[in-house]
């Protein structure tokens, strides 16, 4: 034992004589059994001079004091510490995050008619059948729109990707979803967004139009899915 022992072990000797020492020992007792250390064997029939005698014998560490008192303790820390994991609520989340990205993959996919209206004045006929309308090659859907200037829709979230005129469709949108899908709205009157701009489901694009190709006014609106025509019929 050297000297630097000695002194703690003759200044806990002094503690423990020079105050009320019991209760200091039972008190120490019980923060070194919390602490995962020994606990002490002191009685109330056990004299000062022993119970510093027990102290000294061993090796316990220093006792760690702790100014968290739960009457003074943040009410913020009180929820929490009262507040048991609810694993059920962590189940909720997940499922949540789950659905949000279900919905935003949803979102995606071009769905609905572009304006309001339902009259097909031409169909979709990418093969040119003759059976199809008046036959000719068509990899679009005609929509009237009773030669009104009506709003176009945004049939699916994404970015476009082209909002300019062109001599054969016109003022014209092109969107991409991001997802293997674009969709195209031609013939425009006006152009409601620019390249570049970030658009969701329902948005208004545009209005119908008569510009460039066209014979009155209406909605040509196309879907492609990774680069292939799709019928706008399968996605209404
Ligand atoms: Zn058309």
């Amino acid at each position: 034992m050297n000297t630097n022992q000695n002194t703690n072990q003759e200044q806990k000797k002094h503690f423990l004589t020079s105050h009320k020492a019991f209760r200091f020992t039972a008190a120490l007792c019980a923060a070194a059994t919390l602490a995962g250390g020994v606990a002490y064997a002191a009685t109330p029939d056990t004299t000062v001079s022993e119970q510093a005698a027990i102290v000294t014998e061993s090796s316990f560490t220093d006792v760690i004091m702790t100014t968290f008192d739960a009457q003074d303790a943040p009410s913020s820390d009180l929820i929490r510490l009262k507040t048991p994991v609810d694993e059920s609520m962590i189940s909720l989340v997940v499922i949540n995050n789950k659905m949000d990205a279900a919905l935003e993959n949803q979102n995606r996919i071009p769905s609905g008619w572009p304006v309001e209206s339902r009259i097909v004045s031409t169909e979709f006929n990418p093969t040119a059948n003759p059976a199809i309308s008046d036959g000719r090659k068509h990899e679009g859907m005609d929509i009237s729109t009773k030669s009104q200037i009506i709003p176009i829709y945004a049939t699916a979230c994404g970015t476009v990707v082209t909002a300019n005129y062109d001599s054969g469709y016109g003022n014209q949108v092109i969107i991409d979803h991001g997802n293997g899908f674009t969709t195209l709205y031609a013939h425009c009157n006006e152009l409601m967004v620019s390249a570049g701009d970030t658009v969701k489901k329902g948005a208004v694009i545009a209005t119908t139009g008569n510009s460039g190709w066209s014979t009155g006014i209406h909605c040509h609106y196309e879907i492609q899915l990774n680069g292939v025509y799709q019928n706008p019929r399968d996605y209404l």
